[in-house]
């Protein structure tokens, strides 16, 4: 099983890049937060996030059930060690959709994780497409510009980068990274054993 992380400053198209992503690409599953934010818009409990208080977010950080957590925006957010087993028993590749505090977190704890960092061609562009989101308030827009400068100086920590620039383009090249990533060499180690060994009576 491949774990892919994708991080992105907000408004940078990461959703609408993962969303196309599950869609194109077969045997992938999208990794389920739990967080502390209350559901926005059409969000539906599960499937978006698990929503829980913050009482109930610290209980599960202090019993150890993150593989990684991070303050965001003011709220918890964390990844349940359970979607890892979730993904492996149904055969599927793991996407996460994560900060890049979870992205250094995660990546130290499995160094073989594939992460891809997405950001916007330019400040300009990042603001008017928060806009056209039209989803935050000012202040929340500003906050966001500000901590995308912040979090854009972490791109070297990343494997993969995509300026999003043309939406399709985008979204062929991330479907591009895994299924590449998915024929790396020492993954396909037990696809090519049987195969070579029809060639025996060869050698
Ligand atoms: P994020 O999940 O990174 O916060 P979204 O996927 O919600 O960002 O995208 C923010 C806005 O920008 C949305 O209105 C989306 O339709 C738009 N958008 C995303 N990618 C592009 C692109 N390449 N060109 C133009 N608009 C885009
Ligand atoms: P939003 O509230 O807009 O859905 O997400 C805000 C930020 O939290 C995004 O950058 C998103 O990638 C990040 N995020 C979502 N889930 C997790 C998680 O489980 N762990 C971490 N570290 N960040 C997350």
């Amino acid at each position: 099983m491949i774990v892919f992380i994708i991080s992105a400053p907000s408004g940078s198209g990461k959703s609408t890049l993962v969303a196309r992503l599950l869609d194109e690409v077969p045997s992938l599953r999208f990794s389920i937060s739990f967080t502390t934010r209350a559901p926005r818009g059409q969000e539906c409990p599960g499937e978006t996030y698990q929503y829980v208080t913050r009482q109930e977010f610290l209980s599960a950080v202090e019993r150890g059930e993150f593989l990684e957590w991070a303050e965001v925006f003011g709220n918890f957010y964390g990844t349940h060690r359970s979607e890892l087993d979730r993904a492996r028993q149904s055969g599927c590749d793991l996407v996460l959709d994560i900060d890049v505090q979870g992205a250094a977190q995660l990546k130290s704890r499995i160094p073989e994780a594939v992460s891809i960092f997405i950001l916007a061609p330019s400040r300009q562009i990042l603001e008017q497409r928060l806009r056209a989101r039209s989803e935050d308030a000012e202040e929340v827009i500003a906050r966001r510009l500000h901590d995308a400068a912040r979090e854009i100086r972490n791109y070297s920590a990343y494997d993969y980068v995509i300026v999003n620039n043309d939406l399709d383009k985008s979204a062929e090249t991330l479907a591009a990274i895994v299924r590449a990533e998915r024929v790396r060499r020492a993954r396909m180690e037990e696809q090519v054993r049987p195969i070579l060994e029809t060639f025996t009576e060869e050698f």
